[in-house]
């Protein structure tokens, strides 16, 4: 028996989903969301994967009302924290002064600070 891994890069989501069996979601070179495909399609957590669902409502049938504010920042010039705070309608002051890290939530790994503020 053998195994074989790959790793297919794209902004398609469609493509993604039917391709991937273990979806990793970046933002500006850092993965913000890791973890089993029907996890992250059907109940995304970390607010940029919500965002991004939100933008292709033709993935999984429902459109999530999310939206980032403002423009994408130079991947060459991050800002401090964590790199979405000042696009994210849930920063708080936290959000500019630490990096999040990945950490299990919900059957994945996300990289947010303010996870249990979210979801309780
Ligand atoms: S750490 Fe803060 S800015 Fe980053 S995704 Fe979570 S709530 Fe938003």
């Amino acid at each position: 028996m053998s195994i074989v891994l790959l790793t297919f890069f794209s902004h398609n989501l469609s493509v993604v989903r039917h391709v991937a069996d273990d979806v990793m979601v970046m933002y500006l070179g850092q993965a913000v969301e890791h973890g089993p495909k029907e996890a992250i399609y059907n109940a995304p957590k970390h607010p940029y994967t919500i965002a991004l669902l939100a933008a292709a409502p033709t993935v999984n049938g429902h459109k999530n009302d999310l939206t980032l504010q403002g423009e994408l920042p130079s991947p060459l010039n991050p800002p401090s924290g964590c790199a979405l705070h000042k696009r994210c309608p849930y920063a708080k002051q936290q959000c500019s002064e630490i990096e999040p890290q990945l950490r299990e939530w919900d059957g994945r790994l996300v990289a947010c600070l303010r996870l249990e503020e979210i979801y309780g």
